[in-house]
């Protein structure tokens, strides 16, 4: 391989990072050109009102078929996504998404139905909403499902609300909601938006809830506790059913953020640890493209008392029975005088919905169980290669118990002695070719580095990152600047993170 070739394709690569795709092509070129009419051309004024449409054309990138793909092909190529490379974001869940559910979500009868369709005409989709709402009642084990929230952010919100509901409902006036200090950030913030106080819950020794704590923390002022079990340390807490039965003593809910259901489906089940609502996040648990990658699903299960309050409108199965004289077997119930009302339109991401089923229905109950398993069994094995090559000395457990799906280390002795930060462990994994992991999260960890390796991967991958983490540390040792300085290979080095956020620099690769 000649070094000449190399350096050509750099030029052109170089070339064409500074043009964004409207300084692209010239007026009058195209992609695709329609063929000519066959009906006769209708005014435009009579299909949408002057008022309503733009005074000039929109400014578009006018280019060729070629142009349009290697723009689109080069940019995806300078980022790292799933099907490049190992991604073990801790409390993410960036699993494999089996191509199965991509042809089953294609198919025309589904990715064309408008969500406008009568219910008399889209009973199969309906059909296949129901059934997922009964295989996800049986994996959280409660009885009632509201497929209509978009992510686990808004199936929080829903849970909120839904409380907020349950208390009106009883002359009930309550003002905070309790939350572990090791809470994922969007549980404070739905609490915020829904209108109560956070509360936070001391961690114990173990890295469970701290029972004094929330003993001392529960009376007549909360509405409800949030959790998550396995928490975002990755460990379980024994303790859940105390922990339930302290929160419905003083008549609040309990909620559980699902988002960690990868650890336990199939397994144990949130409605008999006592909770009383239960999010999923069907883009991780049960496998979607997310993270800029896809849209989400964060439907929700609850328990009887919880029912009267789900969103509206409620899939219904009407059993054979069509007595009241509906021709329907299934149908969408909008007669819910205490809902809390619609979250969102239509009944959610659909296309999450299908890939879900899919998933589940080529799992079945014991697959789903032996995914958890496997995710549990990876993340402990992770964990233990790291610990034989001597990973451990620096980057040590956060708290050293059996973990679930994913692991807490702390980077403070790795900082202390090598003078490098996790943040600079994680750029320069990227030099190796891994996704980092979830940094300084959960908060309570020092330099933390939170590991989910997921049930998807291989051993050999699993050790390939193990070896990528140890071959860091030895390079910091004798040089800590390598680490400081990285990334070195990627499209982009080191960024200013809230401006890059904030003001994206579209045109020129530092
Ligand atoms: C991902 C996650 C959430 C939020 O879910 P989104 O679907 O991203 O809104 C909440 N809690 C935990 C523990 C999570 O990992």
């Amino acid at each position: 391989m000649s070094d000449t070739r190399v350096s050509l394709e750099e030029t052109a690569m170089q070339r064409d990072r500074a043009v964004t795709i409207f300084e692209k092509g010239a007026p009058g070129r195209r992609a695709f050109v329609a063929p000519a009419l066959d009906v006769p051309e209708q005014p435009l004024d009579e299909l949408i009102p002057s008022h309503l449409r733009r005074r000039a054309p929109a400014r578009l990138p006018e280019v060729s078929e070629p142009e349009l793909v290697r723009h689109y092909v080069r940019i995806s190529r300078r980022n790292f996504d799933l099907d490049s490379g190992f991604y073990p974001l801790g409390s993410c869940t960036m699993k494999h998404n089996p191509r199965l559910h991509e042809r089953v979500a294609g198919l025309p009868g589904h990715a064309r139905l408008h969500p406008l369709q009568d219910p008399a005409r889209a009973q199969g989709a309906l059909q296949l909403m129901w059934n997922l709402e009964r295989a996800l009642s049986e994996i959280a084990g409660l009885p009632h499902v509201s497929l209509q929230p978009s992510a686990g952010s808004h199936g929080e919100l829903a849970g909120v609300l839904l409380t907020r509901a349950y208390h009106a409902d009883r002359g009930d006036q309550r003002r905070t909601v309790l939350t572990p200090d090791t809470a994922h950030g969007t549980n404070p913030a739905t609490v915020t938006m829904g209108g109560y106080e956070v509360v936070k819950v001391g961690t114990n020794a173990a890295g469970g809830v701290d029972i004094e704590d929330l003993r001392a923390k529960a009376d007549r002022d909360v509405a409800c506790l949030m959790l998550t079990n396995p928490n975002t340390l990755g460990l379980f807490d024994p303790n859940i059913e105390e922990i339930a039965r302290i929160v419905h003593d003083v008549g609040a809910t309990v909620y559980y953020d699902g988002a960690n259901l990868n650890a336990v489906m199939g397994i144990s089940r949130p409605g008999d640890m006592g909770f009383d609502i239960v999010h999923f996040n069907l883009h991780k648990s049960f496998t979607q493209p997310h993270g800029g990658g896809g849209p989400g699903a964060g439907p929700i299960a609850v328990s009887d008392r919880i029912e009267p309050y789900l969103p509206h409108p409620v899939i219904v199965r009407h059993g054979g029975d069509f007595s009241n004289g509906s021709t329907r077997e299934f149908d969408l119930d909008y007669e819910r005088p205490k809902s809390i009302g619609r979250l969102r339109g239509f009944q959610g991401n659909y296309g999450c919905f299908v890939r879900a089923y899919a998933y589940i229905c080529s799992l079945g109950a014991s697959g789903l169980r032996d995914a958890s398993e496997t995710a549990v069994l990876n993340a402990n094995y992770l964990l233990a290669r790291l610990r034989q090559l001597g990973v451990c000395e620096l980057l040590p457990p956060a708290y050293d118990r059996i973990c679930m799906h994913e692991f807490a280390l702390t980077g403070g002795p790795m900082k202390r002695e090598l003078g490098i930060r996790t943040l600079d462990l994680a750029k320069r994994l990227l030099d190796y070719g891994y996704h980092p992991p979830t940094v300084y999260f959960p908060l309570l960890v020092e330099e933390a580095l939170l590991v989910e390796p997921t049930e998807t991967e291989t051993k050999e991958t699993l050790d390939g990152f193990a070896e990528a983490i140890a071959e860091i540390l030895r390079e910091a040792r004798e040089d800590p600047e390598v680490a400081r300085g990285a990334p070195y290979s990627t499209p982009v080095r080191r960024l200013d993170e809230a401006t890059a956020a904030k003001q994206p620099v579209l045109r020129q690769a530092l």
